[in-house]
């Protein structure tokens, strides 16, 4: 993370070092339990733990829990194992609502200091008197109660004599304000509910901009790094740090804008629908944008930091072409990961001068590009499989694999003529008739023959049956231009894969040779049957 891409954030942070406001920097991840995490936290994730790591610094995992919800522990628990899966280590991990009692000495304080008071307009009214971005709004009829009465009816609300929506307790600040989060804002609002941590200790919960600020001062950090719709309340973090005085060098706010990525929708609360209505296989359905689905998906961490790093940090909304991830992850697999030979649509090719019963071994590299991820033996006999794309019994031009006639080499074994397809009554094809050349062992001919078609086969009688899901984009575009479900996009398939596969353990990869990249599922693969997911095609539609 020294190498981590600089932005305007770190030019702040490095003149913050410079001038001495700070020695050393704290950040925090705020999530809130109310889902999984997904691909646009983990840019703020790779920002929050990736800046602290590159000043030495520390970032907090700090779970954003004031508004009162049912505990969760699915959330909390996906949320740590992703944030770990990330490679990142939080320095404390907390809970904002164990400030609770702080947040309400600040309240009190403010009361005090006569900038905050107790205010009963109905939620209606509240909307009516705040005005609009070219009205001012009105003054609260309550707005000029004394501190005593403010006091003893703030008392009132933390005692339960108020219901929901009957009192909250404002800031006083501005009605006149052009920045309409200044108009006087809820800071304290009533809720009966029971709350995970605190249980009913609390019946009125602080509002999210009131309590932020003194979690993080709370908690001494130095950048607080959000996204841009927190721009228009920075003045609200600033006023509320400011008047309740506790802390001389507060934390500073810094708005970045969020990621968004083409054909990917990046809402908890969409997602939560698509996995209770069950459009998807649970959160970690490989289609899925959360951190959970794209593991399972076979996406690395290290991909994911490196597309977050290369996206950079930018002040503007802008969306990513979903092709950029997709880049990065096979730019961090291409150098990882085995070939193994695996045929879709299989097609049968018979050996005719090969004989019965007779297997041999053929020796191929693991991967072109890295020859010390090295070698393994693939069988060769009488009767093998071929993908259904390696044949056309009319080529069209310039196709240079298997058609009638033509002779290609098959991956590490020989130079293979197709002599004659047999078919079913049906008119299908039932298998091709072909010869090899006992010359060309290894896949080059003594008599420096050439064959432009490369293809590779798998040995029937040692073939094992795999499962394959194929994925397409979970959100495509209807004729509307809405950004609706695709319903296709899961195809599970089959195919033969060579006996090697029957090594794989779930999250193993592997490119399956000259289809792209797959994963054995951590959940369906088992002894008996391996699953792959397909993670990404071998060529990219992206251009650095
Ligand atoms: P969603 O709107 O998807 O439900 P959220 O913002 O409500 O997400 P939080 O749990 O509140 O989710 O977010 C935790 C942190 O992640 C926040 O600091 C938030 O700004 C950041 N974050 C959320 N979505 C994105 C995104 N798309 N890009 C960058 N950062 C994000
Ligand atoms: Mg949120
Ligand atoms: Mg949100």
């Amino acid at each position: 993370y020294k190498e981590m891409r600089g932005n305007f954030i770190h030019d702040i942070i490095d003149n913050d070092l410079e001038t001495g406001k700070w020695d050393h920097i704290a950040t925090r991840f705020p999530p809130e339990p109310n889902g999984y995490l997904h691909i646009g936290h983990a840019k703020s994730l790779c920002l929050n733990f990736g800046t602290a790591l590159k000043y030495g610094g520390t970032c907090n995992l700090r779970y954003d829990d004031t508004n009162p919800v049912k505990e969760d522990t699915e959330y909390v628990d996906a949320i740590e194992e992703d944030v770990h899966w990330l490679g990142f280590q939080w320095n404390k991990r907390l809970w904002a609502s164990d400030y609770f009692d702080q947040m309400y000495e600040a309240a009190v304080s403010l009361i005090q200091k006569g900038k905050a008071y107790v205010c009963h307009l109905t939620a209606e009214q509240m909307k009516e008197y705040r005005g609009t971005l070219t009205e001012p709004g009105k003054e609260s009829p309550y707005r000029n109660r004394s501190v005593e009465e403010n006091m003893e009816l703030f008392r009132r609300m933390k005692d339960g004599e108020f219901g929901d929506g009957e009192a909250v307790l404002r800031a006083k600040i501005d009605m006149a304000s052009p920045n309409i989060n200044m108009r006087d804002p809820i800071i304290y609002r009533v809720a009966h509910v029971t709350h995970h941590n605190t249980g009913d200790k609390w019946c009125i919960y602080p509002m999210y901009d009131f309590a932020h600020p003194i979690e993080d001062a709370i908690e001494g950090i130095t950048h607080s790094i959000c996204t841009l719709e927190f721009e228009d309340h920075r003045p609200l973090y600033d006023w509320v740090l400011q008047e309740v005085g506790l802390w001389p060098n507060p934390p500073r706010q810094i708005e970045f804008a969020r990621l968004n990525i083409t054909h990917t929708l990046m809402s908890k609360r969409y997602l939560k629908r698509m996995v209770d209505e069950g459009h998807v296989d649970g959160w970690d359905d490989p289609r899925m944008p959360t951190i959970a689905g794209i593991r399972r998906r076979g996406y690395t961490p290290e991909a994911v930091r490196a597309f977050c790093d290369e996206i950079g940090v930018a002040k503007a909304n802008s969306t990513v072409d979903i092709a950029q991830l997709e880049a990065a992850v096979r730019d961090d697999l291409q150098d990882k990961v085995p070939a193994v030979h695996v045929v879709t649509n299989p097609i049968k090719v018979v050996i005719t001068n090969y004989p019965e019963g007779q297997i041999e071994m053929c020796t191929v590299e693991n991967n072109r590009k890295v020859p010390e991820l090295g070698e393994r033996e693939v069988p060769f006999g009488r009767e093998l499989w071929i993908d259904g794309d390696d044949f056309m019994e009319v080529p069209v031009k310039k196709y240079f694999r298997l058609f009638p006639g033509n002779e290609v080499r098959f991956k590490g074994a020989y130079y293979i003529t197709c002599n004659e397809v047999i078919k079913n009554e049906d008119g299908s094809i039932r298998e091709l008739h072909c010869t090899y050349d006992p010359e060309t062992r290894g896949g080059d001919a003594p008599d420096g023959r050439k064959v432009k078609g490369t293809i590779h086969f798998v040995e029937a009688s040692t073939a094992v049956r795999i499962r394959i899901r194929e994925y397409d984009y979970m959100m495509i575009e209807d004729e509307e231009g809405n950004s609706v479900f695709n319903e296709d996009s899961l195809r599970d398939t089959w195919g033969y894969a060579e006996p090697s596969i029957k090594e794989a353990k779930p999250e193993d990869r592997f490119q399956f040779f000259r289809k792209g990249y797959y994963i054995a599922d951590r959940k369906l693969t088992t002894e008996d049957e391996k699953v792959f997911n397909s993670i990404v095609g071998l060529k990219s539609s992206w251009k650095k």
